[in-house]
């Protein structure tokens, strides 16, 4: 990854260049919150699009679903949530900031304590101790920690809201739990088999948010694959593999990423670890990993009553399955492709050239048509019309064409084609390549086979 990606630069060239702008923007707007503008709604697209294909379209055993976000409070009452989904929290009284007692402690220390192995007593013994001040008034005057939970709730609307409490759900997972057994059922499928799903979460996260990295609304997509016990930790460590290869397909190199195995397992857990990315604000999670054993649907057999039990049809054993689940943030990936592709180039000329070197099917626009003159704007929006029926392209003809270049660069479009006088005669364009600069003459039809091929993602 290139160093020049700090977290200031990317969000400046985000809102500059419509990939992410903030919020409810004229309204001053919404911590935490981020709305994707033209540029940068193609490019999560287009990751969505590939996480997809990766592992639903060319995974034959797994099953997509569109669960809703307002569930039967019961499904979190079963999961866990509604107990004990939430941080550690604790407001400074000078300045009535709030924040969490694990995030303090582990920037007061450096990242060397991890808060996640300390109960709450245990950090405020920490937080007392090193005398840590409010990280924004600087004052030493803290309330207890308390835990809060994260989910946001809301209710139906009829007249006695305490008998219709209705949360957003903070994660998709239970989507695919509580449709186990109708996808089963309908896709006919055999153990073992996976549910996919990519879909909205939200958690009120009071943590400031670090851009897209931690948003009290996000987008996951979320893979659980249901097997037999005995074969579970095989599927955990080949799921490992499959997650870092989609990384490393989207065009991140291997040095920009780690697998660092959880300190503390949830009860019911087996294994779990996190993927981390080297984000601009350091090693975070990007995509966890875990094996769930057969806790969520066993959970869900019990509140339900309806039972979660798959018999195998070759040996007519019955046994409640156990779930791989494999998780990731779509923002958080998005931020990671973002600062991963960020670059500062000098030119010959001297000047400083930035680029987003995304891999051809990440970028929002695969071509960006420019005519080098106004009036050849007719012959080059035929060539946009053709194009667009093909891929995303974007179209041109403001400014010098040294000006244009420059803008496609910072969005990452990997080609730009130039429509000259020639074109009017022999039909053919210039091809420009985001990265060499080099410069090829085409016809249209190649232009088109070209790029397609360029942007596949195999
Ligand atoms: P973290 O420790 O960063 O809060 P988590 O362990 O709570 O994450 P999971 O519940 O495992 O995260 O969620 C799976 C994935 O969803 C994460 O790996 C991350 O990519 C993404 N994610 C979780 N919370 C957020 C958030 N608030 N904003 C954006 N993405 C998130």
């Amino acid at each position: 990854m290139s160093e020049k990606a700090t977290m200031e630069k990317i969000v400046n060239l985000s809102k500059g260049r419509g990939i992410i702008y903030p919020g409810s923007d004229i309204y001053g707007g919404m911590g935490n919150t981020w709305d994707y503008g033209p540029v940068g709604v193609e490019i999560k697209n287009n990751i969505k699009k590939l996480w997809w294909k990766r592992f639903v379209q060319e995974n034959p055993k797994t099953y997509g679903v569109d669960a809703a976000i307002l569930m039967n409070s019961r499904v979190w009452d079963a999961s866990g949530h509604t107990t004990s989904f939430s941080d550690p929290k604790m407001d400074c009284k000078c300045c009535k900031q709030r924040f969490r007692a694990d995030v303090i402690i582990e920037n007061h220390s450096k990242g060397q304590v991890n808060a996640d192995n300390l109960s709450n007593e245990e950090m405020q013994e920490y937080i007392q101790q090193h005398h840590v001040c409010c990280p924004k008034c600087g004052n030493f005057d803290w309330t207890a920690i308390r835990q809060f939970n994260l989910m946001f709730e809301t209710s139906r609307g009829t007249t006695d809201e305490s008998q219709n409490k209705l949360y957003l759900r903070p994660e998709t997972a239970q989507g695919e739990f509580v449709n186990f057994l109708n996808v089963q059922r309908t896709s006919r499928a055999k153990v073992p088999f996976g549910i996919a799903q990519i879909g909205k979460a939200f958690r009120n996260e009071i943590t400031p948010g670090n851009f897209i990295f931690r948003t009290i609304e996000f987008e996951q997509m979320e893979h659980q694959w249901f097997c037999k016990e005995g074969d579970d930790q095989k599927f955990y460590e080949e799921y490992k593999q499959t997650a870092l290869q989609f990384l490393l397909d989207l065009g991140i190199d291997k040095e920009s990423l780690r697998f660092k195995d959880h300190d503390k397992l949830a009860h019911y857990a087996k294994a779990a670890c996190d993927i981390q990315f080297k984000f601009p604000i350091g090693w975070q999670e990007l995509n966890g990993i875990h094996n769930r054993t057969n806790y969520d649907l066993s959970r869900h057999q019990e509140y339900s009553g309806k039972s979660m039990l798959y018999m195998d049809p070759v040996t007519n054993e019955k046994y409640v399955p156990y779930v791989i689940e494999y998780s990731i943030g779509a923002d958080r990936l998005m931020l990671a492709v973002l600062s991963h592709a960020y670059d500062e180039e000098t030119l010959e000329n001297g000047e400083t050239r930035v680029v987003l070197r995304f891999i051809p099917a990440v970028a929002a626009y695969k071509v960006a048509v420019l005519p080098l003159q106004k009036n050849l704007s007719e012959k080059a929006r035929e060539i946009y019309q053709r194009l667009s029926k093909e891929f995303m392209c974007d179209y041109d003809e403001t400014g010098s064409i040294g000006k244009r270049y420059r803008r496609q660069d910072e969005i990452g479009t990997p080609f730009s084609l130039t429509v000259d006088f020639d074109t009017l005669e022999t039909g053919k364009v210039t091809l420009r390549d985001r990265d060499t600069m080099q410069q090829q003459t085409l016809t249209v039809d190649e232009v088109i086979a070209y790029v397609n091929e360029k942007c596949k993602f195999n």
